[in-house]
């Protein structure tokens, strides 16, 4: 059977993530209604803005949903917003500003500071042979990851070096980089390993 990932597709970098889920064989479908949710066996939070991407999945009738879906095991990745969005706590966000949840971890948003807003660098993952080429776009970092989730990543060097930049806690995985704008498929496909081992 062929599988259905979804990719939150209200706002944000959508178009690259259905392009690498593409690659895989799986079935890529762009997210905007409960009705399209439903045929996903999977979902991609993507980057973009996340006080945005709450607002606007409040508005089309998504965030109770997709919450629903996170809480009862739906295998999922959020990339850079799409990280804040599963996020159970976060420092530096706008008043009120609302998640997902799920990921018990504390996540600074807009972590790495005006100096180094935006920068890229090779970093190992666990679970990844090679080392994967990381793009950071105004990205957050994990401050603080709680005892069941399971640090994937670190910053290896620089002023930012040690900070936590992906992580997994059984169903839900989620990096501070951009996996998919390099065309580079291994982040999404441990996703897609996860529909089939959780
Ligand atoms: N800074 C953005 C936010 O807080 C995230 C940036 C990104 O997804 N590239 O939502």
């Amino acid at each position: 059977m062929t599988l259905t990932v979804g990719v939150f597709a209200l706002q944000g970098d959508v178009r690259e993530h259905l392009e690498v889920l593409g690659g895989l064989g799986v079935r890529a479908l762009g997210v905007r209604r409960p009705s399209e949710l439903d045929l996903c066996d999977a979902l991609v939070l993507p980057g973009g803005e996340s006080t945005t991407m709450a607002k606007l999945a409040r508005t089309f009738e998504l965030f109770d949903p997709i919450r629903k879906r996170l809480a009862d095991g739906m295998p999922t990745l959020g990339t850079c917003a799409g990280m804040i969005l599963l996020a159970d706590r976060i420092e530096d966000g706008a008043a009120g500003q609302e998640t997902f949840g799920g990921l018990d971890v504390t996540v600074r948003r807009n972590a790495f500071g005006r100096q180094v807003d935006s920068f890229e660098g090779d970093i190992d993952v666990k679970g990844l042979v090679e080392p994967m080429h990381a793009v950071f776009i105004r990205a957050p970092w994990v401050e603080q990851a709680g005892p069941d989730v399971e640090v994937l990543a670190r910053v290896e060097d620089g002023a930012a070096a040690g900070r936590i930049v992906a992580v997994r806690q059984g169903h839900l995985l989620a990096t501070s980089f951009h996996p998919e704008v390099n065309g580079d498929p291994r982040v999404h496909g441990l996703l897609v390993d996860l529909i089939r081992t959780t």
